[in-house]
């Protein structure tokens, strides 16, 4: 049986430092290198992977905050079919990042009217170094819940690779669900 290939694109936000390069390169080539680029933003990465024995062709915009403080744009925004919230676990600030984070989408959805209204899942990364927590797995369970987030997983970029892929498929579901409605 041959479908039509199906395409998501997924941008990731975060506070600077969350993993979200980790995490993207993780999911794309299933290696964690350790160190990555942080300057500036790249175009984003295009590959073509299976979900739930489906082809589909990502479009991967790791996104690259010059401040703790910097939110995106419109632009990046309007050009998303899904939102991969990030923080990290051992990070009070990055979990905070990501209510201010929600407010600023809330405010473009309400502005930008019925066609924004692209899917979000919340990741907790790190989830490896629990010695070090600042954020309860609670917590990000009820955050996730008021977003209206439709999941949320912690994870470890440097330790899982199959967990990671998880998250980015639960977004690519709720992106072609979406899109059937
Ligand atoms: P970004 O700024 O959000 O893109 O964060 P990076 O992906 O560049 O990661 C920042 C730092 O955290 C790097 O030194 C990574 O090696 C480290 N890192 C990323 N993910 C993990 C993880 O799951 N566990 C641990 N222990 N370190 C991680
Ligand atoms: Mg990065």
């Amino acid at each position: 049986k041959k479908s039509s290939l199906s395409e998501v694109k997924i941008v990731l936000f975060g506070a600077p430092g969350v993993g979200k390069s980790a995490l993207t390169v993780r999911f794309l080539t299933k290696r964690y290198i350790g160190e990555y680029d942080h300057h500036g933003d790249q175009p984003p990465y295009k590959y073509e992977l299976m979900v739930d024995s489906e082809p589909v062709l990502f479009e991967l915009l790791d996104t690259c905050a010059k401040t703790a403080g910097e939110l995106p744009s419109t632009k990046t925004l309007d050009w998303a079919d899904g939102f991969l919230l990030v923080y990290s676990i051992t990070d009070r600030e990055s979990f905070s990042y990501i209510k201010r984070l929600h407010a600023h989408i809330s405010q473009w959805r309400r502005e930008a009217g019925p066609a924004a209204t692209a899917p979000m899942v919340l990741v907790g990364n790190k989830g490896d170094m629990i010695h070090l927590r600042q954020v309860g797995y609670e917590e990000g369970e009820i955050l996730a819940r008021d977003m209206e987030c439709l999941s949320f997983r912690e994870v470890s970029a440097s330790e899982q690779v199959t967990e990671v892929a998880e998250a980015f498929n639960d977004l690519c579901r709720e992106v072609n669900n979406h899109r059937r409605k």
